[in-house]
Protein backbone atom coordinates (compact mmCIF):
# COMPACT_ATOMS: atom_id res chain seq x y z
CA UNK A 1 0.00 0.00 0.00
CA UNK A 2 0.76 3.55 -0.60
CA UNK A 3 0.65 5.02 2.94
CA UNK A 4 -1.33 7.90 1.67
CA UNK A 5 -2.98 7.92 4.85
CA UNK A 6 0.25 8.49 7.49
CA UNK A 7 -0.55 10.00 11.15
CA UNK A 8 -4.32 10.09 9.98
CA UNK A 9 -7.32 9.12 11.97
CA UNK A 10 -10.44 7.77 10.98
CA UNK A 11 -13.44 6.51 12.61
CA UNK A 12 -16.21 3.69 10.68
CA UNK A 13 -19.15 2.87 11.94
CA UNK A 14 -20.75 -0.37 11.11
CA UNK A 15 -16.90 -1.90 11.16
CA UNK A 16 -17.31 -5.03 12.04
CA UNK A 17 -19.27 -6.61 8.93
CA UNK A 18 -19.01 -5.70 5.01
CA UNK A 19 -18.49 -2.62 3.42
CA UNK A 20 -16.68 -1.45 6.73
CA UNK A 21 -15.05 -4.20 7.42
CA UNK A 22 -12.87 -3.76 4.63
CA UNK A 23 -12.34 -0.10 4.37
CA UNK A 24 -11.12 -0.32 7.88
CA UNK A 25 -8.32 -2.83 7.07
CA UNK A 26 -7.67 -0.49 3.87
CA UNK A 27 -7.59 2.43 5.98
CA UNK A 28 -5.09 1.27 7.78
CA UNK A 29 -3.10 -0.41 5.72
CA UNK A 30 -2.61 3.20 3.92
CA UNK A 31 -1.43 4.01 7.41
CA UNK A 32 -4.28 5.26 9.72
CA UNK A 33 -5.48 4.75 12.75
CA UNK A 34 -8.72 3.64 12.58
CA UNK A 35 -11.38 3.12 15.11
CA UNK A 36 -13.86 0.42 14.51
CA UNK A 37 -17.51 0.83 15.75
CA UNK A 38 -20.29 -1.41 15.57
CA UNK A 39 -23.27 -2.29 17.45
CA UNK A 40 -21.82 -5.87 17.64
CA UNK A 41 -18.64 -5.87 19.61
CA UNK A 42 -17.48 -9.46 18.95
CA UNK A 43 -17.03 -8.39 14.91
CA UNK A 44 -15.50 -4.90 15.58
CA UNK A 45 -13.06 -6.58 17.98
CA UNK A 46 -12.13 -9.26 15.06
CA UNK A 47 -11.56 -6.21 12.65
CA UNK A 48 -9.55 -4.33 14.88
CA UNK A 49 -7.09 -7.26 15.88
CA UNK A 50 -6.84 -8.25 11.73
CA UNK A 51 -5.35 -4.47 11.37
CA UNK A 52 -2.96 -4.87 15.12
CA UNK A 53 -1.95 -8.52 13.40
CA UNK A 54 -1.07 -6.72 10.20
CA UNK A 55 1.09 -4.11 11.86
CA UNK A 56 -1.74 -1.54 11.94
CA UNK A 57 -2.90 0.61 15.01
CA UNK A 58 -6.96 0.54 15.61
CA UNK A 59 -9.75 0.21 18.46
CA UNK A 60 -13.02 -1.48 18.78
CA UNK A 61 -16.06 -0.09 20.11
CA UNK A 62 -19.67 -0.81 20.45
CA UNK A 63 -21.93 1.44 20.04
CA UNK A 64 -25.44 1.60 18.47
CA UNK A 65 -25.65 4.60 16.09
CA UNK A 66 -29.35 5.23 17.41
CA UNK A 67 -28.62 5.91 20.63
CA UNK A 68 -26.79 9.51 20.94
CA UNK A 69 -24.85 8.90 24.52
CA UNK A 70 -23.52 5.59 22.89
CA UNK A 71 -21.73 7.91 19.72
CA UNK A 72 -20.63 10.49 21.66
CA UNK A 73 -18.77 8.32 23.79
CA UNK A 74 -17.00 6.59 20.59
CA UNK A 75 -15.93 9.25 19.43
CA UNK A 76 -14.78 10.83 22.85
CA UNK A 77 -12.80 7.32 23.04
CA UNK A 78 -11.73 7.75 19.61
CA UNK A 79 -10.44 11.02 20.53
CA UNK A 80 -8.84 10.50 23.42
CA UNK A 81 -6.82 7.79 22.24
CA UNK A 82 -5.60 8.65 18.68
CA UNK A 83 -6.02 12.95 19.63
CA UNK A 84 -7.62 14.08 16.58
CA UNK A 85 -10.15 12.91 13.68
CA UNK A 86 -9.03 13.18 10.06
CA UNK A 87 -11.92 10.51 8.61
CA UNK A 88 -15.28 9.69 9.56
CA UNK A 89 -17.33 6.77 7.31
CA UNK A 90 -20.73 7.11 8.90
CA UNK A 91 -21.53 3.18 7.42
CA UNK A 92 -23.97 1.32 9.65
CA UNK A 93 -27.43 0.36 7.80
CA UNK A 94 -30.28 -1.65 7.92
CA UNK A 95 -31.79 -3.49 5.12
CA UNK A 96 -35.53 -2.90 4.84
CA UNK A 97 -38.32 -5.22 4.66
CA UNK A 98 -39.14 -6.23 0.84
CA UNK A 99 -42.56 -4.52 0.58
CA UNK A 100 -44.20 -1.51 -1.29
CA UNK A 101 -45.50 1.40 1.04
CA UNK A 102 -49.02 0.57 1.13
CA UNK A 103 -47.47 -3.00 3.33
CA UNK A 104 -44.52 -0.90 5.14
CA UNK A 105 -45.17 -0.86 8.72
CA UNK A 106 -44.76 1.72 10.85
CA UNK A 107 -42.68 0.63 13.19
CA UNK A 108 -40.09 -0.89 10.13
CA UNK A 109 -40.25 2.52 8.44
CA UNK A 110 -39.21 4.11 11.84
CA UNK A 111 -36.12 1.68 12.27
CA UNK A 112 -34.85 1.99 8.97
CA UNK A 113 -34.83 5.93 9.04
CA UNK A 114 -33.80 5.58 12.60
CA UNK A 115 -30.39 3.64 11.82
CA UNK A 116 -29.58 4.45 8.28
CA UNK A 117 -30.54 8.30 8.53
CA UNK A 118 -30.77 9.87 12.43
CA UNK A 119 -27.68 7.37 12.76
CA UNK A 120 -25.71 9.45 9.96
CA UNK A 121 -27.37 12.67 11.61
CA UNK A 122 -25.78 11.48 14.98
CA UNK A 123 -22.50 10.71 13.53
CA UNK A 124 -22.02 14.01 11.81
CA UNK A 125 -22.63 16.09 14.59
CA UNK A 126 -19.92 14.03 16.70
CA UNK A 127 -17.42 14.70 13.99
CA UNK A 128 -17.94 17.95 13.27
CA UNK A 129 -16.65 19.30 16.71
CA UNK A 130 -13.44 17.73 16.77
CA UNK A 131 -13.08 18.39 12.69
CA UNK A 132 -14.38 21.89 12.87
CA UNK A 133 -11.48 22.98 16.24
CA UNK A 134 -9.25 21.41 13.66
CA UNK A 135 -10.22 22.79 10.62
CA UNK A 136 -9.85 20.03 8.54
CA UNK A 137 -11.72 16.56 7.90
CA UNK A 138 -13.36 14.39 5.81
CA UNK A 139 -16.78 12.99 5.98
CA UNK A 140 -18.66 10.80 4.10
CA UNK A 141 -21.40 8.49 4.64
CA UNK A 142 -22.15 5.21 3.08
CA UNK A 143 -25.87 6.14 0.66
CA UNK A 144 -26.46 4.00 -1.71
CA UNK A 145 -27.60 4.04 -5.57
CA UNK A 146 -30.90 3.15 -4.18
CA UNK A 147 -30.67 6.38 -2.78
CA UNK A 148 -30.74 8.33 -6.36
CA UNK A 149 -33.24 5.58 -7.79
CA UNK A 150 -36.50 4.40 -5.91
CA UNK A 151 -36.51 0.34 -4.38
CA UNK A 152 -39.82 -1.63 -5.95
CA UNK A 153 -39.73 -2.91 -2.39
CA UNK A 154 -38.05 -1.48 0.62
CA UNK A 155 -39.08 2.14 -0.17
CA UNK A 156 -38.02 3.36 3.60
CA UNK A 157 -34.56 2.27 2.53
CA UNK A 158 -34.58 4.38 -0.49
CA UNK A 159 -35.56 7.61 1.34
CA UNK A 160 -33.21 7.24 3.80
CA UNK A 161 -30.26 7.23 1.55
CA UNK A 162 -31.72 9.55 -0.33
CA UNK A 163 -31.82 11.45 2.87
CA UNK A 164 -28.19 10.83 3.65
CA UNK A 165 -27.08 12.67 0.09
CA UNK A 166 -29.14 15.71 0.96
CA UNK A 167 -27.55 15.65 4.57
CA UNK A 168 -24.12 15.33 3.45
CA UNK A 169 -24.68 18.12 0.40
CA UNK A 170 -25.72 20.40 3.02
CA UNK A 171 -22.34 19.52 5.44
CA UNK A 172 -20.27 20.24 2.20
CA UNK A 173 -22.16 23.83 1.74
CA UNK A 174 -21.66 24.99 5.01
CA UNK A 175 -18.60 23.78 6.67
CA UNK A 176 -16.52 23.50 3.58
CA UNK A 177 -14.90 27.13 4.15
CA UNK A 178 -14.02 25.61 7.36
CA UNK A 179 -11.69 22.99 5.53
CA UNK A 180 -14.21 19.96 5.93
CA UNK A 181 -15.23 18.03 3.15
CA UNK A 182 -18.57 16.08 3.11
CA UNK A 183 -19.02 12.91 0.44
CA UNK A 184 -21.99 10.35 -0.29
CA UNK A 185 -20.71 6.97 -1.35
CA UNK A 186 -23.13 5.57 -3.02
CA UNK A 187 -22.45 1.92 -3.91
CA UNK A 188 -24.72 -0.40 -6.79
CA UNK A 189 -25.00 -4.23 -5.40
CA UNK A 190 -22.05 -5.41 -2.41
CA UNK A 191 -21.65 -8.81 -1.94
CA UNK A 192 -21.55 -8.77 1.81
CA UNK A 193 -23.66 -10.33 4.11
CA UNK A 194 -25.98 -7.29 4.07
CA UNK A 195 -27.83 -8.68 1.19
CA UNK A 196 -28.29 -12.56 2.35
CA UNK A 197 -32.10 -11.67 3.30
CA UNK A 198 -32.57 -10.86 -0.64
CA UNK A 199 -30.98 -14.29 -1.41
CA UNK A 200 -33.39 -15.71 0.92
CA UNK A 201 -36.24 -13.51 -0.66
CA UNK A 202 -35.63 -14.07 -3.93
CA UNK A 203 -35.54 -18.17 -2.91
CA UNK A 204 -32.28 -18.53 -5.79
CA UNK A 205 -34.50 -17.32 -8.86
CA UNK A 206 -32.69 -14.37 -8.77
CA UNK A 207 -29.81 -13.94 -6.92
CA UNK A 208 -25.96 -13.05 -7.49
CA UNK A 209 -25.98 -13.64 -11.18
CA UNK A 210 -29.47 -10.97 -11.88
CA UNK A 211 -27.23 -8.48 -9.33
CA UNK A 212 -24.61 -8.97 -11.37
CA UNK A 213 -26.49 -8.73 -14.76
CA UNK A 214 -27.63 -5.24 -13.69
CA UNK A 215 -23.81 -3.79 -13.88
CA UNK A 216 -22.68 -3.37 -17.47
CA UNK A 217 -19.63 -4.11 -15.87
CA UNK A 218 -20.40 -7.48 -15.09
CA UNK A 219 -20.01 -8.11 -11.69
CA UNK A 220 -21.23 -6.55 -8.01
CA UNK A 221 -18.73 -5.02 -6.36
CA UNK A 222 -16.44 -6.31 -3.70
CA UNK A 223 -16.59 -4.65 0.32
CA UNK A 224 -12.89 -3.55 -0.84
CA UNK A 225 -13.93 -1.89 -4.25
CA UNK A 226 -15.96 0.13 -2.14
CA UNK A 227 -12.83 0.67 0.51
CA UNK A 228 -10.87 1.62 -2.61
CA UNK A 229 -12.89 4.54 -3.22
CA UNK A 230 -12.91 5.62 0.75
CA UNK A 231 -9.24 5.77 0.67
CA UNK A 232 -9.20 7.67 -2.33
CA UNK A 233 -12.25 9.73 -1.41
CA UNK A 234 -10.42 10.83 1.68
CA UNK A 235 -7.05 11.58 0.39
CA UNK A 236 -5.44 14.63 -0.53
CA UNK A 237 -5.92 13.23 -4.03
CA UNK A 238 -9.73 13.95 -3.61
CA UNK A 239 -8.81 17.35 -1.99
CA UNK A 240 -11.22 19.19 -4.25
CA UNK A 241 -14.15 16.44 -3.86
CA UNK A 242 -17.01 17.81 -2.21
CA UNK A 243 -20.82 17.65 -1.76
CA UNK A 244 -20.76 15.19 -4.03
CA UNK A 245 -22.87 11.58 -4.60
CA UNK A 246 -19.97 8.97 -6.18
CA UNK A 247 -21.23 6.15 -7.33
CA UNK A 248 -19.70 3.02 -7.22
CA UNK A 249 -22.61 1.07 -9.42
CA UNK A 250 -19.92 -0.75 -12.14
CA UNK A 251 -21.88 1.66 -14.00
CA UNK A 252 -25.48 -0.18 -13.29
CA UNK A 253 -27.22 3.37 -12.35
CA UNK A 254 -26.21 3.96 -15.97
CA UNK A 255 -28.75 1.09 -17.24
CA UNK A 256 -32.00 2.45 -14.94
CA UNK A 257 -34.53 0.70 -17.40
CA UNK A 258 -32.71 -2.83 -17.46
CA UNK A 259 -32.01 -3.24 -14.01
CA UNK A 260 -35.76 -1.42 -12.46
CA UNK A 261 -37.03 -4.02 -14.87
CA UNK A 262 -34.96 -7.05 -13.09
CA UNK A 263 -35.62 -5.36 -9.68
CA UNK A 264 -39.66 -5.20 -10.65
CA UNK A 265 -39.83 -9.05 -12.04
CA UNK A 266 -37.54 -10.06 -9.06
CA UNK A 267 -40.25 -8.75 -6.68
CA UNK A 268 -42.98 -9.96 -8.26
CA UNK A 269 -41.99 -13.48 -7.93
CA UNK A 270 -41.27 -12.65 -4.24
CA UNK A 271 -44.70 -10.94 -2.95
CA UNK A 272 -45.99 -14.55 -3.88
CA UNK A 273 -43.86 -15.81 -1.17
CA UNK A 274 -43.06 -12.78 0.61
CA UNK A 275 -41.59 -11.86 4.26
CA UNK A 276 -40.98 -9.63 6.61
CA UNK A 277 -36.91 -9.16 8.49
CA UNK A 278 -38.76 -6.06 10.31
CA UNK A 279 -42.23 -6.71 11.78
CA UNK A 280 -44.09 -9.51 12.42
CA UNK A 281 -46.70 -10.20 9.58
CA UNK A 282 -46.41 -12.14 6.47
CA UNK A 283 -47.09 -8.88 3.14
CA UNK A 284 -50.55 -10.09 1.48
CA UNK A 285 -50.29 -10.28 -2.65
CA UNK A 286 -51.78 -6.76 -3.90
P1 LIG B 1 -23.14 -5.51 6.57
O1 LIG B 1 -24.41 -6.11 7.05
O2 LIG B 1 -22.05 -6.41 6.13
O3 LIG B 1 -22.58 -4.50 7.67
C1 LIG B 1 -23.41 -3.59 8.35
C2 LIG B 1 -22.83 -3.39 9.73
O4 LIG B 1 -23.59 -2.35 10.38
C3 LIG B 1 -22.92 -4.64 10.61
O5 LIG B 1 -21.64 -4.91 11.16
C4 LIG B 1 -23.93 -4.26 11.68
O6 LIG B 1 -23.66 -4.87 12.95
C5 LIG B 1 -23.76 -2.76 11.73
N1 LIG B 1 -24.93 -2.09 12.29
C6 LIG B 1 -26.24 -2.31 11.99
N2 LIG B 1 -27.02 -1.53 12.73
C7 LIG B 1 -26.21 -0.81 13.55
C8 LIG B 1 -26.44 0.16 14.54
N3 LIG B 1 -27.68 0.54 14.89
N4 LIG B 1 -25.36 0.71 15.16
C9 LIG B 1 -24.11 0.33 14.83
N5 LIG B 1 -23.83 -0.60 13.90
C10 LIG B 1 -24.88 -1.17 13.27
O7 LIG B 1 -23.59 -4.55 5.38
P2 LIG B 1 -22.77 -3.72 4.28
O8 LIG B 1 -23.21 -4.20 2.95
O9 LIG B 1 -21.33 -3.64 4.59
O10 LIG B 1 -23.48 -2.31 4.49
C11 LIG B 1 -22.82 -1.17 4.96
C12 LIG B 1 -23.54 0.05 4.43
O11 LIG B 1 -23.53 0.01 3.01
C13 LIG B 1 -25.01 0.16 4.84
O12 LIG B 1 -25.30 1.50 5.18
C14 LIG B 1 -25.76 -0.23 3.58
O13 LIG B 1 -27.02 0.40 3.51
C15 LIG B 1 -24.82 0.30 2.52
N6 LIG B 1 -24.97 -0.29 1.19
C16 LIG B 1 -24.84 -1.66 1.04
C17 LIG B 1 -24.98 -2.18 -0.25
C18 LIG B 1 -24.88 -3.67 -0.51
O14 LIG B 1 -25.29 -4.10 -1.60
N7 LIG B 1 -24.32 -4.47 0.39
C19 LIG B 1 -25.24 -1.34 -1.34
C20 LIG B 1 -25.34 0.03 -1.11
C21 LIG B 1 -25.19 0.54 0.16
Amino acid sequence: MSERLLNQTALITGGGSGIGAATARRLAAEGAKVAVVDLDGGTADAVANEIREAGGEAVSLVADVTQNAQVEAAFEETLQRFGRLDIMLANAGLFPDLVPVGECLEESWRRVLDVNLTGVFLCVKAALRPMRRQKSGVILATASMAGTIPMPAGIEYSVSKTGVIMLIRHVAQIYGPEGIRAIAICPGWVDTPFLEPLWEAFGGWTGKSALRAMAPLGRMATPEDVAASVVFLASEEASFISGTAFTIDGGASAGIPVQQGLLTRGYLRLRAGGRRLLGKSTPRPF
